[in-house]
């Protein structure tokens, strides 16, 4: 199994990693799972890697957080076929945390493959509440090894409150060419997957759950992933409201 990690600490910007490997089917042994249950079976993104951080997750505000993603690599249909597909994974995480997300369109990011991380190319500043998807040709990553396709990350946090405020996706564009018309549960599980990382969640044990590191095309969230991300999304502190 590969897995990589990495730590790198701006002011208030926290930069850490977890990639996973895609597993096609029939070509790999799935990992036995390691006697843990399945709903037990989650821990944080930050475990083993910033501990002050273990628990942070995303706050359910009333408005929405967004996404965007650069589409620019994607033909119009392709594109159309990948904001459907995004969309829907980020659903099926927000059945459980009330954190909804709502695409604020397309937007071209510059990939960073010494902090791995996507920023706007139009503007210097990131938008709060926001994960940034991006699709990468293989050789503009150092991270694109063998058989991995993806990876995602929490990309800011608030050391204080413990919330996520943005995050990362970056999928290897070979890999899109190569299975986004043939493999749509490969394409779903790997978006659910890493849009697990970007909640907060690391790596589980056990395949019933998506946050297993081999992604072999489960599109369903298991138990573990579900118990997870309710504990670690949050009600909204940010948000201020008007009173009589
Ligand atoms: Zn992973």
């Amino acid at each position: 199994m590969s897995f990589f990690k990495r730590i790198a600490v701006l002011p208030f910007l926290l930069v850490l990693l977890s990639i996973n490997v895609i597993a096609i089917p029939t070509a790999h042994a799935v990992e036995k799972s390691s006697g843990i249950s399945v709903q037990s079976d989650f821990g944080s993104f930050f475990e083993g890697k910033r501990d002050s951080y273990v628990g942070a997750g995303w706050e359910s505000c009333v408005t929405p957080a967004t996404w965007s993603f650069d589409s620019s690599s994607l033909s119009g249909r392709e594109s159309l076929r990948e904001q459907k597909r995004i969309q829907w994974a980020l659903d099926q995480w927000s059945k459980y945390t009330l954190v909804k997300f709502e695409f604020t369109g397309p937007m071209e990011t510059f990939y960073s493959d010494t902090d791995f991380t996507l920023t706007p190319k139009n503007r210097n500043t990131s938008a709060p509440r926001h994960i940034y998807f991006d699709y990468v040709a293989g050789s503009e990553s150092k991270l694109f090894t063998g058989l991995v396709y993806g990876f995602g990350l929490p990309s800011s946090v608030d050391p204080v409150q413990k919330t996520i405020q943005s995050g990362a996706i970056i999928i290897k564009q070979e890999f899109m060419d190569k299975y986004g018309k043939s493999s749509p549960k490969l394409v779903r599980s790997l978006y659910l997957h890493e849009i697990g990382h970007v909640l907060g969640l690391g790596h589980a044990s056990n395949e019933a759950n998506i946050m297993h590191p081999l992604v072999i095309g489960n599109v369903a969230l298991g138990a573990g992933d579900i118990n997870g991300v309710k504990s670690l999304s949050r009600a909204c502190a940010t948000e201020s409201f008007t009173t009589d």
